[in-house]
């Protein structure tokens, strides 16, 4: 997401307003339709439905019927998803509530192209097509990017408009070979493959660290509101997107790979994964993330890794499958037998029964390669979980 400030014409904002208002008519309207709707019960109404209700709720008012009906679908269907992720055992989403005027202002466009478009026309100013509105003038802070599919106009509580440009990446084609990839979250690197492969996700370099912990220190002695501390800060702020970038960068790129090179792609579940992770491999061994010099890179892998999935997801929509992790780490992918002493160190795994050997984060890939999916994440997200234990538990270790 790419924000912007936009700077609609008094006339435009008087079609911006209604917008929102419209949007939001709909949603509570939704809103209030599943309001009721408790599990077990005759299902709430559909997306469709709704959109049938939606044309008969345009016939009876006139104010809803002069509005736009891309809006008005728009929020329907967002009204969707934000269901489907509430429902999503996965990762489930806070059920969706209700708007109120000036507090939760906005509307979403998709369709660039038919719906929508966007254009620069000066070094500082952009313009973006909404429709009822025409051309809208906003702050061309940054470039917009390419491959932006969709836009979402808000306006906060200071009336202040803003347009926040999505990119959603085309689906990549399944290659259709058949082939399924394992994916484990790494320690030293971001992930490892089933195949052998390690995916370093870059971060900032050595200098770039020690730069960054100068400045820390700076800003922590200089005077609160002076210049300088804004100078400090802004620095520090340049290297931390430096390094979000990167990742986005290597994120984009690795989920892109794997989405052309491979069928099925496997990763583990995160949520239970960091149920189970503190309590793996104890005795001796200690664990992935428990020692302290893991956590000093946790949190940039970690968010690397979480990239790199929603990357999967997006690019390879019903392709992506979840995994229970238990003991994925402990088990031997060449003979079956667990054993937390397997695992001699953070990097090496030596299987205690048949003396397998190998990089421990490949090996654990291996074994969600041959995982069996809890939880089956499609693209549309219409996909329930299939609860039932993974076959690896069961076979006789
Ligand atoms: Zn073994």
């Amino acid at each position: 997401m790419s924000r912007y400030r936009l700077l609609p014409t008094p006339a435009q904002q008087v079609v911006l307003r209604d917008h929102c208002g419209h949007a939001r008519y709909v949603w509570n309207l939704a809103v209030e339709q599943h309001a009721h709707w408790r599990p077990g019960r005759k299902g709430a109404p559909g997306y469709l439905e709704q959109c049938r209700q939606l044309t008969q709720a345009r016939a009876a008012h006139p104010w809803l019927a002069v509005g736009s009906q891309t809006v008005q679908q728009q929020a329907l269907r967002d009204f969707a998803r934000a269901m489907t992720a509430f429902f999503d055992p996965g990762h489930p989403a806070g059920r969706p509530s209700w708007r109120k005027a000036g507090r939760h202002e906005g509307f979403r466009i998709v369709g660039r192209g038919r719906q929508w478009d966007v254009r620069r026309v000066s070094r500082k100013a952009g313009q973006v097509w909404v429709p009822k509105a025409g051309w809208v003038r906003f702050r061309w802070s940054r470039a917009v990017p390419a491959g932006a599919k969709s836009y979402r106009v808000t306006m906060d509580r200071a009336g202040r408009w803003h347009v926040a440009f999505a990119v959603i990446p085309a689906p990549i084609p399944a290659p259709g070979n058949g082939r399924a990839v394992g994916i484990d979250r790494g320690v030293a690197v971001a992930a490892a493959l089933s195949t052998g492969e390690l995916l370093p996700c870059p971060a900032l370099t050595g200098r770039e660290r020690a730069r960054l912990r100068r400045l820390q220190r700076r800003l922590a002695r200089a005077r609160r509101g002076s210049n300088r501390r804004g100078r400090v800060r802004h620095a520090i702020a340049r290297l931390k997107a430096r390094e979000t970038d990167r990742r986005k960068d290597w994120a984009e790129k690795a989920s892109t790979g794997i989405a052309r090179r491979f069928d099925l792609i496997r990763v583990e579940d995160l949520q239970i994964g960091n149920m189970t992770r503190s309590a793996r491999g104890t005795r001796g061994n200690p664990g992935r993330n428990v020692r302290a010099k893991a956590g000093l890179n946790r949190g940039i892998l970690g968010s690397g890794w979480g990239l790199l999935v929603r990357r999967l997801q997006d690019k390879a929509p019903g392709r992506v499958e979840k995994v229970r992790p238990a003991f994925t780490s402990q088990r031997c992918s060449a003979c079956g037998h667990v054993d937390p002493e397997s695992r001699e160190s953070q990097a090496r795994f030596v299987c205690t029964a048949c003396g397998f050997a190998g990089h421990a984060d490949v090996n654990a890939a291996i074994n969600i390669a041959a995982g069996h999916a809890v939880t089956a994440r499609g693209g549309d997200g219409a996909a329930r979980p299939v609860n039932r234990e993974p076959h690896l538990l069961l076979r006789p270790a």
